[in-house]
C-alpha cells in the first residue's frame, strides 16, 4: 500500500486546512481513515474529529462512497478501485502546541491533530506535500525531503514518526547552527527584539550541557540527523511539546521585554530539549506505540515530567547560564508550592499520573485540595532521590547515571520503555540501597518528603517563614467592583463555615473590603469576623473564627560549619565534577 498526504491553504484568512490522503494498491474493498483523540506528550482526549468538515472521497477517478462509522473513522468504499483518495477540510484557529492554527499571517500544524491514519497502516511509509500559500516560501518540519523534483515533498516514515513532526508554513525566520556536533534550526515566527546572537550562544550552552549528562547525542543517528525549534511569539501564555527530533515552543511577546521573561525563556527550552532523551526515549513502558483513539495510562509521569523539570535547573547551572542561589531559589520555590497545596496530603503521584486525562487536564475550583501536580511533586521525589544517590555513593554518582543506564539498557539495548518496577530498580542499583519504603511513603503514599534530612547531605537546610498570620482561608478576585471567592482552601475557617466559589463578599464586619490580604493584617487568630455574602441573590451571614494561615515559604540556606563530605557533596549535586 502507498500512502501520499497533501496539505494545502488556499484560503488562510478562513483558517481552513485542506488534507487529501491518497491511499493506493489497495487490496480491500473499503478503506478506514481515523483522525487522534489526543497528541502524546499532552494526556487530554482533544478529540480532533470535531474540527473535520466537508469530507468527499474518490475510488480512482469516480466519485467514492464515503459514509462515518465513528466519532473520529471514515469509511471509503474503493468499488473495486486500487486507488482511493479521501479529502476533508479542517478548521484550525487555535493557537497551541498541540492544535492547529492558519490566519493570514501563518501556519501551524501539529499532524496528530489534522493528519488522518490508514486504520492498520500506522507502519507504512508515506509522503507528504505541503502546498503553501501563494505568497509563503517557508515550510519547516523535521522530516527528510523525499526523492521527487516536487517542492515541499517530504519522507514519512511511519505515522507516529508524522506526529513527531510539528511544521511551520509562512515567512518566518530561519537560522542555524551546529551544538554537541549536531546541526540545529530554529523557526521564528513572531514580531520582537531578540538578539539571534545572544540566543545561539545560550541554546548552544543548553544543548551540550543536556548532552553531556548522556555522552551522546539521540539526533546523530536520527531521520534528519539534525534538531529543529519552533518558536513562537504570542500574545499568549507559554507552552512546548517535545517531539522526536524537535519541539514547538510557545512564548508571550513580552519574554524578550525582562531579565525574568528570558530566564523563562531558557528554562523552558532547557525542559523541552532535555525531553529529547527523557520520555521521547527513556520512556515509560506505555508510552509508545500509541494508541491514538484513546487514553494511554501510566503510572510513570513523575518520571516522563517531573525529573525533565528538575532536570531545567541542573542543565541551565551546567550550562552557566545560572548561578548557585538561583538554583537553590528554584528548588525553594517549587518545595513552597508543593507544601502549600492540600492536594499534596491527598493524591499520589502515581495516581495523578494516571488520572492526569480526567484531572491534571481538567482542573476545577477543587482541584488544589484534591490534586498534586507530577510537574512539581515529581521534581521533588527528583531532586530527594539525586541527594540519596550522592550520599550513598559518598559523592561517587547521582542522578545523572540513572538517567544514562535507562537510557543504554532500555532504549537502546531494548528499543523499549522501562516499567515500574524497572525505575525503582535502576535507582537502587545506582544507590546501593533498597527503596522500598521510600516508594511506599512518597511515591506510591502522600508522606512529606524529608528535605532536610537529604538537604543535610549537601550541607543546605530549609527555612521556613510565615508572611501572612491571620486567614480566612479564600482566594478572592475584585471584578466590576465585586470581590469573589474563586477558591476555598481545604480546612481552612472559610471551608468549614461553608463559603464557596464564586460568593461575592459584600462585607466584612460591616465594612466594605476591597484587599481581603490588607484587611486581615490587623487581624489576629482567634478573632471572630462578621462575613456577608451574596450568593445568587441571596444575601447570607457567617460569623467566622479566623485562624492562624498555615501558608509557609521555604528558603534554601547553606549550614554554618560544613564538613568537606558535605561541601563535596553539594559540588556533585549542583554537577561542578
Ligand atoms: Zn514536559
Amino acid at each position: 500500500m502507498k500512502i501520499h498526504y497533501t496539505i494545502a491553504m488556499p484560503e488562510p484568512h478562513t483558517h481552513y486546512f485542506e488534507v487529501s490522503i491518497a491511499v493506493s494498491e489497495i487490496q480491500l474493498p473499503f478503506v478506514d481513515f481515523k483522525m487522534a483523540a489526543w497528541t502524546p506528550g499532552s494526556y487530554l482526549l482533544r478529540e480532533y474529529a470535531q474540527h473535520v468538515e466537508t469530507y468527499s472521497a474518490k475510488a480512482g477517478r469516480k466519485k467514492a462512497k464515503v459514509f462515518k462509522t465513528a466519532k473520529n473513522t471514515w469509511r471509503v468504499m474503493a468499488e473495486n478501485a486500487s486507488k482511493v483518495t479521501f479529502s476533508y477540510r479542517m478548521y484550525a484557529f487555535d493557537m497551541t502546541v498541540r492544535t492547529n492554527f492558519l490566519d493570514s499571517n501563518h501556519g501551524y500544524i501539529n499532524p496528530a491533530a489534522l493528519c488522518m491514519f490508514v486504520a492498520g497502516h500506522q507502519q507504512t511509509p508515506a509522503t507528504l506535500t505541503i502546498q503553501p500559500y501563494e505568497t509563503w516560501e517557508k515550510v519547516t518540519v523535521p522530516l527528510p525531503p523525499a526523492n521527487t523534483k516536487k517542492p515541499f515533498t517530504y519522507q514519512v516514515p511511519d505515522f507516529d514518526t508524522l506526529v513527531d513532526s510539528p511544521i511551520e508554513i509562512g515567512n518566518h525566520q530561519v537560522f542555524s547552527f551546529e551544538a554537541a556536533d549536531v546541526p540545529h534550526h530554529l523557526a521564528w515566527y513572531g514580531l520582537n527584539k531578540y538578539n539571534e546572537e545572544q540566543i545561539k550562544k545560550d541554546f548552544t550552552a543548553i544543548i551540550e550541557a543536556s548532552t553531556d549528562i548522556f555522552q551522546e547525542h539521540p539526533c546523530q543517528e536520527y531521520l534528519t540527523q539534525d534538531y529543529t525549534f519552533i518558536v513562537h511569539i504570542l500574545d499568549r501564555k507559554f507552552g512546548g511539546l517535545e517531539h522526536l527530533n524537535s519541539t514547538s515552543l510557545h512564548f508571550p511577546r513580552e519574554t524578550f521585554d525582562t531579565k525574568k521573561g528570558y530566564a523563562r525563556f531558557l528554562n523552558l527550552t532547557a525542559h523541552e530539549y532535555f525531553h529529547l532523551w527523557n520520555v521521547k526515549r527513556i520512556r515509560p513502558v506505555e508510552l509508545g506505540p500509541f494508541d491514538y483513539e484513546r487514553e494511554n495510562y501510566t503510572r510513570l509521569l513523575w518520571v516522563a515530567e517531573g525529573f525533565t523539570v528538575y532536570y531545567e535547573n541542573i542543565i541551565l547551572r551546567k550550562a552557566g547560564l545560572i548561578k548557585d542561589g538561583k538554583f537553590r531559589k528554584g528548588i525553594a520555590e517549587t518545595i513552597t508550592r508543593v507544601e502549600n497545596t492540600p492536594g499534596n496530603q491527598v493524591q499520589s503521584v502515581t495516581d495523578a499520573s494516571w488520572d492526569a486525562w480526567i484531572k491534571a487536564y481538567r482542573p476545577n475550583e477543587n482541584s488544589p485540595n484534591t490534586t498534586i501536580s507530577y510537574y512539581s511533586k515529581g521534581a521533588l521525589i527528583a531532586l530527594m532521590l539525586d541527594l540519596h544517590i550522592i550520599y550513598e555513593t559518598q559523592g561517587e554518582k547521582n542522578l545523572d547515571d540513572v538517567m544514562r543506564h535507562l537510557y543504554q539498557s532500555y532504549y537502546k539495548a531494548q528499543q523499549r520503555g522501562f516499567n515500574e518496577e524497572e525505575i525503582k530498580q535502576a535507582l537502587e542499583e545506582v544507590s546501593g540501597k533498597n527503596l522500598d519504603s521510600f516508594f511506599e511513603k512518597h511515591i506510591y503514599g502522600t508522606q512529606t518528603l524529608p528535605y532536610n534530612r537529604y538537604l543535610a547531605h549537601v550541607g543546605c537546610k530549609l527555612t521556613p517563614t510565615i508572611e501572612e498570620k491571620t486567614y480566612l482561608g479564600v482566594s478572592t478576585v475584585r471584578v466590576a467592583k465585586k470581590l469573589r471567592v474563586t477558591r476555598v482552601r481545604k480546612d481552612s475557617p472559610a471551608y468549614r463555615t461553608g463559603l464557596n466559589v464564586h460568593d461575592e463578599i459584600v462585607k466584612i464586619d460591616d465594612q466594605k473590603v476591597k484587599d481581603l490580604s490588607k484587611f486581615m493584617e490587623d487581624k489576629k487568630p482567634g478573632d471572630q469576623v462578621k462575613v456577608e455574602i451574596c450568593r445568587d441573590g441571596n444575601v447570607k451571614k457567617f460569623l467566622i473564627v479566623l485562624e492562624e494561615n498555615p501558608h509557609t515559604t521555604y528558603k534554601l540556606t547553606m549550614q554554618k560549619n560544613r564538613t568537606d563530605k558535605q561541601k563535596q557533596a553539594y559540588k556533585k549535586w549542583l554537577r561542578k565534577t
